[in-house]
């Protein structure tokens, strides 16, 4: 049966593709007819009136995320990317201010602190969670830090007991980006209700999405009605809101319409069962692949949720012959559509590499010690990407338990084929 590789001309182990993740079902579309016909499509205003809030969706979409998360404030946005960027205008970061971010994320949990002028500093990820920790944060501290923006990478909560104690001991800011783990919990506690804001994202790749969207949760006041002031053009209403600090009181148009609400509605409404769904899934999953030399499944953290919007999976070099690449490749051939590692460490980026983003050299420019930027600033990260990491996009697919038995037969059956890949 393990005759040939499918790459080399056999049978591919997997021969059916995986079902689609796709829970848009009947409640949603009958959530947006409503919508529609009620004519309101959005009831934003930039205004000191009611509708400076938003429409009925919007303020029954904030509600429900509240109770579901248990904090004070929920603010819909149009995107995670804009609810990262509002958060840091919202703290407060000013031109020059550094914040300590990941290089293994998605893009927008970087340029969010660009986009205020502020410094993107860099810290290494674990070699077994790809989570910041308080130890690689501590490496970047320096008396110009202002924040940290922890994101909850492939679904896994970073360990906030110990990053809270280091930013509260130094009076640093925390911005937590859960797109990627909505609904997981580091010790029994919610995150995004670590930090001082928490930022999730419901794009049509999350575990549940509205096609584009995002929410803000925080329990500070202050940080709520300026999170809802950058969301819907700021400037022209903080006089008639008697807002004194208008600093990033610069708005945009952040707001999320109704119909998006609506879907969001009832997408939360199965949040929970999608979430228990997925990690049962992969649990299954990383049984059957555990006792396959070569590869290392995902390390899960004491006290730490790990949702896995993505399946990480770790090349063991002393254990395997072949090359990251030739894996893949044959994989893919066996008919698992894997990837070669996740992200390029942000910092890699010709944004930071030419330290070119607004021109004229700001906001690089401002950064009063020096930028480190160059390859082997994140030696970890780096080595993710180039050599060590593996991953499947688990958030892409509804996958059953024939598909976890198929899973398994493709990577055990490279592996023992990997002496002729190598
Ligand atoms: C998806 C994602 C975002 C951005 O969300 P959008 O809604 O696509 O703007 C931010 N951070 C992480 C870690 C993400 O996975």
């Amino acid at each position: 049966m393990m005759s040939k590789l499918a790459i080399h001309g056999g049978f591919p182990e997997i021969k059916k593709s995986f079902k689609r993740y796709n829970y848009i079902g009947d409640e949603e579309k009958k959530a947006v007819i409503n919508v529609l016909d009620s004519g309101c499509l959005s009831g934003f205003l930039a205004s000191g009136g009611p509708e400076f809030f938003g429409g009925p969706k919007i303020q029954e979409f904030e509600q429900n995320w509240k109770d579901y998360f248990g904090c004070k404030h929920a603010v819909a946005v149009n995107s995670g990317t804009s609810g990262l960027y509002a958060a840091v205008g919202a703290i407060g970061v000013e031109p020059g201010d550094e914040v300590i971010v990941s290089p293994f994320t998605m893009t927008a949990t970087a340029t969010s602190i660009l986009v205020y002028n502020g410094i993107p500093v860099f810290a290494d990820i674990d070699e077994r969670t790809f989570n910041i920790t308080a130890n690689t944060i501590k490496e970047k501290f320096t008396p110009r830090t202002k924040a940290i923006i922890v994101p909850h990478i492939f679904g896994q909560a970073a360990k906030m007991d110990t990053i809270i104690e280091f930013a509260r001991r130094r009076n640093l800011m925390v911005i937590e980006d859960c797109a990627q783990a909505p609904s997981g919990k580091f010790n029994n506690k919610f995150v995004g209700k670590f930090g001082d804001i928490g930022v999730f994202s419901l794009n049509c790749h999350k575990h549940i999405h509205c096609g584009e969207g995002g929410v803000c949760i925080t329990d500070n006041d202050v940080f709520a009605d300026r999170l809802r002031l950058i969301r819907n053009h700021a400037e022209v209403v903080v006089a008639e809101k008697g807002i004194d600090d208008i600093r990033n009181m610069i708005g945009f148009n952040y707001r999320m319409t109704e119909i998006e609400a609506a879907i969001a509605n009832e997408q939360l409404k199965k949040l929970a069962y999608l979430v228990e769904k997925r990690i049962e899934i992969c649990t299954h999953l990383r049984e059957e692949l555990k006792e396959i030399e070569g590869i290392i499944i995902p390390f899960i953290e004491e006290g730490s949720d790990h949702l896995y919007y993505i399946f990480p999976i770790l090349l063991d070099y002393s254990k395997l012959l072949c090359s990251r690449e030739a894996f893949v490749k044959a994989l893919c051939a066996e008919g698992l559509k894997a990837h070669n590692g996740y992200v390029t460490p942000l910092y890699l980026l010709p944004l930071y590499q030419r330290k070119m983003a607004f021109g004229r050299g700001y906001p690089f420019c401002l950064a009063e010690n020096k930028l480190y930027y160059a390859t082997g600033t994140c030696p970890v990260a780096e080595r993710m990407h180039k050599s060590d990491l593996v991953i499947l996009q688990a958030h892409q697919f509804d996958w059953d338990m024939e598909d976890v038995k198929g899973i398994r037969n493709a990577i055990e059956k490279v592996v023992s084929f990997q002496k002729e890949l190598a």
